[in-house]
């Protein structure tokens, strides 16, 4: 009995208050059914045990993030920082525990006293300095577009095009956005780009917890829409979706957004965009975590993919829809190098593959480049597309498909 830890001693209420006080109310909703754990893509890796109930428990005691000793506290981190934010613990559990909420509380503690991992500060400082995660220069944000001729936005335009940093500055997945420009020219829409006046939307680095430094991008964007009085922003990111529609109203920012997929699915109803050329390819679509789950979009990017010709689609089994599972990127999740054997999208890309699919598709930057360099690491024989990629090749008869 000597030994026996006396837990009712360790309870900590200062960081239990400091907690919910910073979002973490829905841990008094769970009762340790323990749904979470089962759907959440941990348990489909298997190699690394991530019991997800405990940190609503954990959280109403105050002993999440709370250890003083250094090697505890290094696990601790480690485990909280695992949370990819997909939601699919959200989407199953009984009571809509918002588990990412609990775990964005821990985060934002152990941001404030730098206790968070070295990758993730180097991205929320690039972000900070310069407006995206790579460290671009500022000044280039624009230049993908320049070959194309397209312009800054003006008010009488029917759109603001915003990229974001990865199809902004990467140079593969740049043709993302070189392909939604495309598809808007030929569907006759007028839209512009903010250029270096665009910041990253920001939210990632709130999920990682860096509450001040996504404030401060937040506003910084909110500011150039209000000051190019934008209405409407096409977006090919559906974290730039979710943030815009769901988070930026809270600093002040009113505008409508909507996911090029929509915006193209619209477009082929309405006759304004044909896809022509056959692609005589089995593609099967991998849902986004942030576009399906979290944006209840579903149907539109299946169908812009069932209307191009000769085009077969396939799905994965069991996983697909709301059963998606994650990427592994979410959550600054793309800037942490887990060990081999503990990545989440050797899984899924494993199941993608297992369709007999010839082209993975997706429609976030995200899941583009997570399956690009998991394919290349498998050494695959299968292409990773954006659905934009796809249907301007169809679109775009002088391509060769
Ligand atoms: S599924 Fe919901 S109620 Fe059940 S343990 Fe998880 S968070 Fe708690
Ligand atoms: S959001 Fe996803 S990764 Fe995070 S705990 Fe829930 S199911 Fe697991």
């Amino acid at each position: 009995m000597a030994n026996k830890k006396n837990i009712v001693a360790e309870i900590n209420p200062e960081i239990r208050d400091a907690l919910v006080e910073m979002g973490a109310v829905d841990a008094y909703k769970c009762y340790q059914c323990g749904k979470c754990a089962s759907v959440c893509p941990w348990f489909q890796v298997g190699t690394y045990e991530f019991l997800v109930f405990r940190f609503p428990l954990e959280t109403v005691l105050g002993l999440i993030a709370s250890s003083e000793d250094k090697d505890e506290l290094a696990r601790e981190v480690d485990k909280i920082y695992r949370c990819v934010g997909c939601e699919a613990c959200v989407d199953q559990c009984p009571l809509g525990v918002e588990m990412p909420h609990i775990l964005r509380s821990a985060r934002r503690i152990l941001v404030d006293f730098g206790s968070y991992p070295e990758n993730l500060k180097s991205v929320v400082q690039k972000i900070h300095n310069v407006g995206n995660p790579l460290g671009e220069p500022r000044e280039n944000r624009g230049d993908w577009a320049k070959e194309l001729l397209i312009g800054d936005y003006s008010e009488n335009m029917e759109m603001l095009y915003f990229a974001c940093c990865l199809p902004s500055y990467d140079n593969r997945i740049r043709n993302v956005a070189r392909s939604t420009a495309g598809l808007l020219k030929r569907a006759g829409v007028s839209f512009g780009i903010l250029g270096q006046k665009e910041s990253c939307c920001g939210e990632a680095i709130r999920r990682v917890g860096a509450e001040k430094v996504f404030e401060e991008t937040a506003r910084s964007n909110i500011d150039g829409f209000k000051e190019a009085n934008v209405k409407m922003a096409l977006v090919s990111s559906p974290h730039c979706l979710v943030t815009f529609q769901k988070e930026y109203p809270d600093f002040g920012g009113e505008f409508k957004a909507v996911h090029a997929t929509e915006f193209l699915w619209d477009c082929i109803e309405r006759g304004k965009i044909v896809p022509k050329k056959s692609l005589k390819k089995k593609v099967v679509y991998h849902d986004p975590c942030t576009l399906g789950r979290q944006s209840g979009i579903y149907d539109p990017p299946r169908n812009i993919l069932k209307s191009i010709p000769g085009l077969e689609l396939l799905e994965v089994e069991d996983f697909s829809r709301n059963l998606s599972l994650c990427c592994g990127a979410g959550s600054g999740a793309l800037w942490i190098d887990w060990p081999k054997g503990e990545r989440m999208a050797d899984i899924r890309v494993k199941q993608l593959v297992d369709t007999g699919a010839e082209v993975i598709a997706v429609a976030c930057p995200y899941c583009l480049q997570m399956f690009e360099e998991t394919v290349k690491a498998m050494n695959l024989d299968i292409e990773v597309k954006d659905i934009s990629e796809l249907l301007y090749e169809s679109v775009n008869e002088n391509q060769d498909g």
